[in-house]
């Protein structure tokens, strides 16, 4: 008898198994084409067969070849049960089925000797969203008069930028008795309060970063919606650095600073200003670890876009002497600003952490008022490759430490003068409006997000392990690849118009929010407005509890 292998990876050992009809499949051969892990592949089996072919009981045996599509049992082209191949198949003949029982990571860490990595997913629990447990409860239509959701006029747009306290600008009366500035204010954008969060080009395919700035672009001329979309880190195309519609863009500088050259170059060429430059140092689904894009996604390209070889990207974790809050990011925000000779607002994107109040705090206290921003990122976001270690152990939800921060400034009296952003799994129950409204009440000036976009442009990927194989540059549906056979399956129209009329539904539905409870501007820390059914949740963030 031969040796068990127990060590050798079985089908059973694997997230996803192929669930195969022999008597459906034409071996069309359709799903092995489009499968882009190399999951499945066509074999023949060997069968035996028993038949008896006389009137009396005669039983002979035969063995027949046949063609079959088989699973690819390997640490390497494992299926991610991306369904891609059930899409494709014509006769239902085959679909992937998930395994609770297996031992994957397991094996696949011994075998490999590699950190697992997948897309940034499953951060927290969908279900029991601290967001979910909160509604909108203070509408009486009486003691708050209610406004008319359709007809009334709603001004939707938040700061982005320094806001000064009326005590603080400087004005002065001028020899003839006119009340002059004496100096320049900071600038300040006021935008729309979503933003379509940093997603690089790189991470993300040309087409679904064309197709991002396409709706951004439309929202604004066409539909009046005034959103921004942020580069992430990985450079602009030039061409959208030289056009007008650079405007719309918040250009990103992380740690790994690239494709920053290409944008200092295009400065002298630039018509527009971008619409707000945004420093990262760090974010919420993988925090202390840099961002990550693998050598396969670093197409030609992206290496001209970023200005690097072909190689595995790694952001560094933190900027190059980072030590100090006070001393390295005002360095960094006055070189910013003085770019731009400070006509664009510049602001700070670090992950929700412990120390996220102390930064805030310290901020608000920049006697310059060149911090035109918080961006602080939660942990149940994020869209770009990482180590599965950090995705899952390391970061903080948003929503009480957006509250902290909104709290901090209130302590001091500087509420709304360095705006709040907060991010981290916005929308990822669909309902982006409902989400945004609630954040705004408990304090932030708006919201950014960026997995939802990937979910409107098609991606397959879900919270439960499906797909997640954003870091690979095989992305089945061309979202995340820079593979040409892939990208070409995203259609850039249809994405944009996917991306225009989602945005287009939730500005409804956040004035729908609104009306009730008589704001007919953003209800900025109207945490009055919202209740609790959970008694810790109603606590932590000082709501109502309601039962
Ligand atoms: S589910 Fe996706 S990864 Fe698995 S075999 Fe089908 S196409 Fe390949
Ligand atoms: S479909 Fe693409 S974007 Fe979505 S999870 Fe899979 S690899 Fe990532």
């Amino acid at each position: 008898m031969a040796t068990v292998k127990v060590n050798q990876l079985a089908k059973d050992d694997l997230f996803w198994q192929i669930d195969y009809k022999h008597d459906r499949c034409t071996l069309c051969g359709k799903c092995v084409a489009s499968c882009p892990f190399q999951a499945i592949e066509a074999k023949v089996e060997k069968r035996r067969k028993v038949v008896s072919e006389d009137i009396t009981p005669n039983p002979k045996v035969y063995f027949q070849t046949i063609p079959v599509i088989k699973q690819v049992i390997s640490e390497y082209n494992f299926c991610r049960g991306c369904g891609i191949c059930e899409k494709v198949c014509p006769n239902d003949a085959i679909k992937p089925v998930r395994n609770s029982d297996h031992r994957f990571q397991a094996k696949y860490r011994a075998t490999v000797a590699d950190p697992f990595k997948r897309g940034g997913r499953s951060n927290l629990e969908t279900d029991g969203r601290t967001l979910d447990k909160i509604k909108v409860g203070r509408i009486s239509q009486m003691t708050d008069p209610s406004l008319d959701a359709q007809r009334h006029t709603f001004d939707m747009r938040a700061p982005f930028g320094r806001v000064l306290a009326p005590n603080e600008i400087p004005l002065e009366v001028d020899s003839c008795g006119r009340l002059v500035l004496k100096n320049n204010l900071p600038p300040v954008r006021w935008i729309y309060p979503i933003i379509i969060g940093d997603m690089s080009i790189g991470a993300l395919s040309w087409r679904m970063w064309e197709a991002l700035a396409i709706a951004t672009a439309y929202l604004n001329e066409e539909v009046g919606i005034p959103i921004r979309m942020c580069s992430g880190e990985g450079g602009v195309p030039v061409r959208l650095l030289k056009s007008r519609f650079l405007k719309y863009i918040i250009l990103q500088i992380a740690s790994g600073h690239f494709g920053w050259n290409r944008i200092v170059n295009a400065m002298p060429h630039m018509v527009e200003d971008p619409a707000g430059v945004l420093i990262k140092i760090g974010q919420g689904a993988k925090p202390g670890d840099g961002g990550l894009l693998m050598a396969k996604k670093v197409a030609k390209h992206i290496q001209e876009i970023r200005g690097v070889p072909k190689a595995d990207l790694l952001s560094p974790p933190n900027h190059q002497g980072l030590y100090s809050i006070e001393e390295s990011v005002q360095k960094m925000f006055l070189s910013f600003n003085a770019a731009f000779k400070f006509r664009v607002p510049v602001a700070i994107k670090v992950a929700a952490s412990a120390t996220s109040v102390s930064v805030y705090n310290n901020l608000l206290r920049d006697p310059y008022n060149i911090v035109g921003g918080f961006f602080l990122d939660g942990i149940d976001g994020g869209t770009g490759a990482a180590h599965e270690i950090s995705l899952d152990h390391t970061g903080h939800p948003i929503v009480s430490k957006l509250r902290d921060c909104y709290k901090a400034a209130l302590h001091q009296g500087k509420q709304g003068q360095i705006p709040l952003w907060a991010a981290g799994g916005m929308g990822k129950n669909w309902n982006l409006a409902a989400d945004a409204f609630k954040m705004i009440c408990l304090g932030a000036n708006g919201i950014f997000t960026g997995k939802l976009m990937l979910q409107l442009a098609g991606c397959v990927g879900n919270d439960m392990g499906k797909c997640n194989a954003c870091n690979t540059g095989l992305c089945p549906v061309g979202i995340c690849t820079q593979n040409p056979t892939l990208v070409k399956r995203l259609d850039i129209d249809k994405v944009a118009e996917n991306i225009v009329n989602y945005f287009i539904a939730v500005d409804h539905e956040l004035k729908k929010l609104m009306a009730p409870v008589g704001n007919s501007s953003l209800p900025v820390g109207r945490s009055d407005a919202l209740i609790s059914t959970d008694k810790s949740v109603a606590e932590r963030l000082d709501i109502n509890y309601a039962c």
